[in-house]
């Protein structure tokens, strides 16, 4: 595609009224800065935001400068965690221009872990508006190095001052950004991952299919274990049977074996439906892999590692993208994965999805959404 001069901002963007920062980061300091990008630990000059009560709906939608918020301690999300988020990333293709991935998938998932939560919902064009006016404001923050972007944070949180125990009357919607390079040290390095026994993130019924707040909470110990045993990540198993891996923290999980196909936990009710797992499976599918999606006992997997029946595996999410897993080790076992390194399939899906994200190759899925 040729792209000629910059995007039109849609109307629902323009709905944010744009207060300018007196005081963005100079010039050189953001250059340096976007040199060399790491995770969460900076952010732009700008945020996006707007306030909903149940009296009026949704309102004030703005564009203002980051800066700390003004809550009550009694304010409802600090005590019963009513709060929901999304996390996608804006990219800056070869040309330019900026575009961001799947978003409407986030702003579908934001709505429905707002359901899950009491929260009201976002209507999408708010949610799409809120991130297109965020970027063009703040598009000098969007990097260009090699496997770089703009990660983007829209939240949701209850405001309300209030320790009555129900759903708030006043809630916040903020977005924030923070300029992203690599999620750990180095894509292609594996990574060791212990395996929950005691502690489950989530259980039928209750909040693990959504993205908010108290499942993170409740991941935190099991992630400290993690590193305890020398390990870099956690997977949790089902609450149900505790035999079934279902995820890690923040990152769905796959396995490829030996005769190429490839499974992973089915979308049971307790793990989030990653946007990524799902565009994975789609161009594995694509590719030829039989893909399965049911569940996955761990004595399954480890039997497989064991004969070299299950040859690689990886997690997937937006943050990391796509991360090759090259060990697995719990208690009274600890395997290697492969010959752990990263495996041709991980690399290979992992190149077919960031070129399309960066714009190096065709998008005939229509998965790119344009932005700046
Ligand atoms: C966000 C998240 C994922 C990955 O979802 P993506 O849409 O691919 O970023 C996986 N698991 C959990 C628990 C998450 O919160």
């Amino acid at each position: 595609m040729t792209i000629t001069g910059p995007a039109e901002l849609t109307e629902a963007a323009r709905a944010f009224a744009v207060r300018r920062s007196t005081t963005p980061r100079p010039d050189v300091e953001r250059k340096a800065l976007l040199a060399a990008p790491r995770f969460g630990d900076v952010f732009t000059d700008h945020l996006a935001r707007a306030t909903w009560t149940s009296e009026t709906g949704w309102g004030d939608r703005r564009v203002e400068p980051y800066g700390p918020l003004e809550l009550e301690p009694s304010s409802l999300v600090l005590h019963y965690g009513q709060e929901v988020f999304e996390g996608l990333k804006a990219y800056r293709h070869p040309d330019g221009s900026v575009w961001t991935f799947r978003p409407e998938q986030n702003a579908a998932r934001f709505a429905a872990s707002a359901r899950r939560l009491a929260l009201p919902e976002l209507p999408a064009e708010d949610f799409l508006g809120s991130i297109q006016a965020l970027v063009a404001v703040d598009e000098a923050w969007v990097p260009d190095g090699a496997e770089t972007s703009l990660y983007l944070r829209p939240f949701m949180v209850a405001t309300e001052p209030t320790l009555l125990v129900r759903a708030a009357h006043r809630v916040e919607y903020l977005v924030i950004a923070s300029p992203a390079g690599a999620y750990f040290s180095d894509a292609l390095t594996p990574v060791s991952i212990w395996v929950a026994e005691d502690l489950h993130r989530a259980g039928p019924g209750g909040t693990g299919a959504v993205k908010t707040m108290g499942n993170y909470g409740a991941s935190l110990a099991s992630q400290a274990e993690a590193y305890a045993h020398g390990c870099d990540q956690v997977c949790f198993l089902d609450a149900r049977t505790g035999a079934n891996l279902e995820e890690l923290g923040g990152m769905n999980v796959v396995v490829v074996r030996s005769d190429g196909s490839v499974v992973t936990p089915g979308l049971s009710g307790t793990i989030l439906p990653g946007v990524t797992r799902d565009a994975v499976l789609t161009l594995l599918r694509e590719a030829g892999h039989d893909v399965e999606e049911r569940d996955v006992p761990l004595a399954e997997v480890l039997d497989g590692l064991r004969s070299g029946e299950v040859a690689e595996a990886f997690a997937c999410g937006t943050g990391a993208v796509v991360t090759p897993i090259g060990r697995l080790a719990g208690t009274g076992f600890d395997e290697r994965v492969g010959d752990g390194t990263a495996g041709p399939v991980t690399v290979a899906v992992r190149e077919g999805l960031t070129d399309v994200q960066h714009g190096r190759a065709a998008d005939p899925h229509g998965w790119m959404v344009r932005l700046v």
